[in-house]
């Protein structure tokens, strides 16, 4: 996965295509990330107990991980991502444009 959770990220196709928000959540297993601000679904609501309104409840939707792409902060935009093996073994993630490290410590 080379989306993480808190990423910045950036929505590349799709009804929401343009949109940023930050990873939620993830679901690996699906390919599919929750982005604040991103894609909502709509649920009608009726009222079940005594001051509850009826409604149009919006919850925040899975978006494909494929829709994405991360924000590399220096370039201000959607980036491809690489990998780099730091000194100490650990793996980073590095912007393709910039070479900027995209996990910070
Ligand atoms: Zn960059």
């Amino acid at each position: 996965m080379k989306i993480k959770k808190n990423d910045t990220v950036v929505v590349i196709a799709g009804k929401a295509k343009g949109k940023r928000g930050k990873v939620l959540k993830l679901f690996p297993e699906k390919s599919r990330a929750i982005v604040e601000g991103v894609q909502f679904i709509k649920r009608h609501t009726k009222p079940r107990k005594q001051g509850q309104k009826a409604g149009i409840l919006e919850k925040e939707a899975p978006v494909s991980v494929s829709n994405l792409m991360v924000v590399c902060a220096k370039c201000n935009k959607g980036v491809r991502v690489g990998a780099r093996v730091l000194t100490d073994g650990k793996r980073s993630r590095i912007c393709k444009s910039c070479g900027e490290m995209l996990d910070k410590a």
